[in-house]
This record gives structure tokens, sequence and C-alpha cells, in this order.
């Protein structure tokens, strides 16, 4: 779930591992540690909270080594204590072992392992994976490729998710990783080769990196690095250049990774469209779906699987698919998806999406999905990725590393995405040229229109200053923009820890009016067509009840005094980009209303970026 960083090499290992836990905090976590292969021992360093106490804790032990492994964790198995924090060691002392993930059998691995009159030092799966890994190396022959071996052997008898570094005592310059169901990528530098979760813990020190699939081994030594599979034949390395990573993570002027996300996104959303356009200008031309175009002109039905924003982003692409391509779609959350007995009607295609394309929720509903026959398409920012891996085709959305919890950018270009994947299957079913023609310029339009949004910042930061006394609010909209509000309400809980709803506009009257009060605003997302004298209708209501409103309105669209107490306005626009620009106040919103609360809004208590557990 959360990061790890491993470090080989000639120069000192311990800048390099605190620096890659820096870089790897943006995922969330709740704990920090290192382990140093030292004089002929391990020496152990962890704390709870942030990586900066770990970094306090280590400098005045100034370690020299050159092989260590680092861990940020995000409690799953057991609370957050010095004892429960990674790297655990074996009971022999002899292994060390960083890991992400869950190994669901742990207890009955556990149980076996006191019955051979082992102790456990925590409460976490990982410190059983480390003495499984010690008991298979305890039974084995001392020959070159013990340390390997036992690896080898202790890996299948896990069930769960697991990517892994791992140390042993006897064998100064290896380190072994290995992954199934939680990323792992290999850094290759000049002076030092790294194990990692995310390449960005070690841009700026390798040059090159080999993402892992599942089921793979990787065996670094001071001679360089080779990939195995479980079973011992050699894997194919495919090395990927890292330059540019490194210069699409680095802060700049911004105060956090959301400000600057939210403002990148005229660039990130021009990356999603860049050459996605067929010759004539009338649809969309996706690479991913190529060879798939049988099955998209004859569906019957569409479900969507996602988590969290993802699954917003995937209720706009309902209205929007529906209206374009008159598809039935389902949007289901990832995790109810995978465990439903949901009937195979007719043909359908599952399109799951995930920024990460780690999310293990969406990863195992794919799976579900493939189970049982239907053609999966793959929605992610990651390239490699487990989605893009293991589903049949797909779409990159091209925004560039999102280093904020809480997703901005990539939330647009999923719904951008979603309005093209409409396009393109109305125009291969009954959308008109003309129809086509009016989305392709509305779409190519898209990136000035939201500079124009982003530059009314200072407004909504006054916005966020009046009403962030407020615990409770109240998010509304109607259609495609009801999914809007959600994202809305979800953004500012997220990061501002204030309770906040989202509702379909006429939903208010069935329930939610009960919480309004003064002490409760509600913003509104208005729909610039005929449907906005309903949800001025709903603003009424509210202000009768001495509840205040915030209108987030197009310009066309007239908002009486006595509905609301503020209005914010976005350009005039076609219905496929609506909700993308009604989306960008409802981000900046949340970012000065958590600011102002003096918040960090890059790292949310409890939550984690890539959520690699169920
Ligand atoms: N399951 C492990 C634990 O609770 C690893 C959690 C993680 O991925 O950080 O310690």
């Amino acid at each position: 779930m959360c990061g790890i960083v491993g470090y080989l090499g000639k120069g000192n290992a311990q800048e390099s591992l605190v620096d890659g836990l820096r870089r790897l905090e943006y995922r969330g976590y709740d704990s920090a540690g290192v382990a140093f292969h030292e004089g002929g021992e391990f020496s152990l360093s962890r704390e709870t909270g942030r990586v900066e106490n770990l970094a306090n804790a280590l400098r005045g032990s100034g370690s020299s080594s050159s092989l260590g492994i680092a861990h940020t964790r995000w409690a799953t198995h057991g609370s957050v204590t010095v004892s429960n924090t990674h790297p655990h060691q074996s009971h022999d002392g002899k292994f060390v072992l960083v890991h992400n993930g869950v190994i669901e059998n742990y207890g009955t691995l556990k149980r076996f392992l006191e019955g051979k009159g082992m102790s456990f030092a925590s409460e976490t799966d990982s410190e059983v994976l480390c003495n499984l890994i010690a008991y298979h190396y305890s039974e084995l022959p001392e020959d070159e490729d013990r340390f390997i071996d036992a690896v080898r052997l202790a890996l299948p008898k896990c069930r769960g998710a697991y990517g892994i570094a791992v140390l042993c005592l006897d064998y100064p310059d290896v380190m072994i990783g290995a992954r199934r169901g939680s990323p792992l990528v290999v850094g290759l530098g000049e002076d030092a080769n790294f194990i990692a979760s995310d390449a960005s813990a070690f841009v700026g020190r390798a040059k090159e990196a080999v993402f892992l699939n599942d089921g793979e081994l990787a065996i670094l030594d001071k001679g360089g690095f080779r990939i195995t599979t479980l079973e011992g034949q050699d894997a194919q390395a495919v090395t990927h250049p890292l330059d540019q990573i490194l210069e699409e993570v680095e802060l700049g002027d911004f105060d956090s990774y959301m400000e600057k996300e939210i403002y990148e996104q005229p660039a990130a959303l021009e990356n999603t469209l860049r050459g996605r356009f067929g010759d004539d200008g009338t649809t969309a031309k996706l690479g991913g779906l190529e060879g798939h175009e049988d099955v998209l002109r004859d569906l019957d039905r569409i479900i969507f699987v996602a988590c969290g924003t993802a699954r917003h982003a995937c209720m706009v692409g309902e209205y929007m698919i529906e209206r374009l391509a008159r598809v039935p779609v389902e949007v289901e959350h990832a995790s109810e998806f995978r465990y439903r007995n949901s009937p195979k009607a007719g043909k359908s295609l599952v399109i799951a999406v995930s920024q990460s394309g780690e999310t293990l929720d969406t990863l195992e509903a794919v799976r579900e999905a493939k189970t049982k026959g239907l053609l999966t398409l793959g929605m992610t920012n990651v390239v490699g990725s487990s989605l893009a891996r293991e589903t049949d085709g797909g779409v990159y959305q091209r925004v560039g590393p999102e280093i904020g919890v809480a997703s901005t950018k990539a939330f647009s270009s999923q719904v951008c995405l979603s309005a093209m994947l409409g396009l393109a299957l109305g125009r291969m079913r009954d959308l008109s040229p003309m129809d086509g023609q009016a989305i392709v310029e509305a779409l190519n339009g898209l990136p000035d229109l939201v500079s124009k949004v982003l530059q009314q910042g200072e407004q909504i930061r006054e916005l966020a200053v009046k009403y962030s006394k407020a615990e409770h609010l109240l998010f509304l909209g109607r259609q495609s923009l009801y999914p809007v509000a959600l994202e809305g309400a979800l953004k500012l809980k997220e990061i501002s820890y204030a309770h906040a709803e989202g509702y379909p506009a006429a939903e208010l009257k069935h329930g939610p009016i009960a919480l309004i009060s003064p002490e409760c605003p509600s913003v509104f997302v208005v729909e610039g067509n005929d449907l906005s004298s309903k949800t001025i209708a709903n603003m009424q209501e509210v202000k009768a009840r001495k509840g205040p409103v915030l209108a987030i309105a197009p310009e066309n669209i007239e908002i009486p005094d006595q509905a609301a107490d503020d209005v914010f306005r976005l350009p005039e626009a076609h219905e496929v980009i609506r909700p993308i620009l009604a989306n960008l106040p409802l981000q900046l919103f949340a970012y000065h209303f958590a600011r102002l609360r003096g918040l960090d809004v890059d790292k949310p208590r409890n939550l984690a970026k890539s959520v690699t557990v169920e």
C-alpha cells in the first residue's frame, strides 16, 4: 500500500533512502523506518508519524552503509506503533523486510511458524512473511542461491498482495524485490541501483527504470540486476528513461502539489486530447480501442468500475455516453462489483478507471469481469500499471504524475476521456457528423476555457474565506453535474475534514433539507440549460429556510438575487465540457478552505494515494 525504497550501491544509503521516503510521502502513511546492513549486523531505525521524525532520529547516527531498505507504512494489520513499523526483522536476526500490501492467510502462516518455535514482535502480517523466508532459509543447504531460494519458496505460500524488498545478513551485497498485486520498480543509476514502489522515489538518482510484473523477482547485487519469475526462469527487463519524470514532479513556485496540479490542468488536458481526433474532425480516435470496433458497435451495456473520485468521473461518463452513444451505462463501486452476482446480460463492456492503475478493488473487479468473459478496457494515468497490463485495451490519461493525494487533474482528464469515449461510440452508432463536429470543437476549446476559470482563483479564495467556518456543507447539482456535486463534497471532506454531502438537487426535499440552517451552507452547481430553473427553485427552498447559498453558474443563466448569497460565474460552454469547468471552482474552494484551516492539503490524514489494499 505504501512506500518502499531500497538502495544498493557505492555511496551512502542513508541519504538516498530518506530522500526516497520524502518523495513517497504523497502516497499517505502513518510511520516510517529504515534498516541498514552495517558491520555484520542490521541496524534499524523506526518512528511513528512523519518521515521528518525518522530523519531527525537518524541525524545523530550517521550510518555509512551502502545497503539498506526503507518504508512508509499505511497500517492495515496492527495499530500505528514502533514495533509494527517496517522494516521487520526475522526472529533469528538474519532477515529484514519491507512490505506493501496484505498477506491474507497470515494467521495460518503465523500459527505454523509458532509451532516451529518462533515468536513475533509485531501484530503485522509483514513480520510473518519475513519469518517465513527465515524458516525456509533455515531448511535449505548452504549454497550461493540459498537466499533467493528461500524467497522463492516462501512467496507462493502467501495469499494476498505484496510488494517487498528483503535483505539477508549472509549476503552483504544482495537485495531482493518481488511483487504480486502491489507495484515494484527497479531503478538503475551510475553508482547505485534501487528497488521502490514508485519510480518517483529515485528520480534524480537513477537514469532508467524497469517495472516488475506480478510474479516476478528482482535480484540486485554488486554486478547489476536480473529479473526472474518466482519459478526461477529469466524474465524480460524492459528499461524506461527517467529524465521526464523528474521535471514533472518538481514543485516549482507552488506551495503544494495540489495547487500545482489544479493550475496545470490546461496543459494536462491538452495532453489528454492531443492527436486523438479523426481526420474528418467528427470523432475521437482512441488507439486503445482499435481492434475492438466490432464489439463496441454492437454493445448492449457498459459497466464502469472505479472507486472514489474516479467513480465520480465515471458517473459523469454515464450521462454523456448514454446521451451521445445511446448505450445503457451502469457505474459500480469496484469493491461491490467484485462480490456481486451481476447478471451477464447481452454484450457488456467493463471499463475500469484508476489514476494509479494499481487500485486493488478496481483490479479485482477487472479480474472478476474477465472470469465472466467480458471485454475489459482500462482508463489510467500510469503507463505500464497493472490496470494497463491486465485489460484488453484502454486509454491513457497522459496528465503526468499526480502527487497530491486528493485527485484534481486526473479527475478532469477522466471526464474528458469519458466524453471522448461517448463521442467515439456515438459516431460508431447513430450520432450525426454535425453533432460529432460540435463536440470535437468543444473539446479542443476546453484547455482555454479551463485557463479562463482558473484565472478567477482569487474570487474563489475570497468565497472560501467567507464559508470556511462551516463544519457542515451540502453540494447539489442535477444530471451530469450531480456527480460534480458529489466530487465537490468529497474533495472538501478529504482535505479540510469538514463534513460535506453531495446530492442530486431535487433530492434535497426528500431528506437533507432537514439539515438546512444558517450554519450549513449549500453549494449549487447550476446547469447551462432549461433545467437550471428547477435548480434555482431548489436554491430558493434553501434560502427560505435561512441556509446560505453559493451558486456556481454559467454566464448565460440568470440567478435571481433572492436565490443565492454568492454567484461564481463560468463561461458558457458545450454540455460535454460543462462538468469539467463546474468542478474547477470546487477544487479551488476545497483547496483554500483547507489551507485557511492550516492543513497540509498534500497529505490529508488517513488517506493514501494509491489504495492497493481491499
Ligand atoms: N500490511 C502491512 C502492515 O500493516 C503493510 C501495510 C502497507 O502496505 O504499508 O504493516
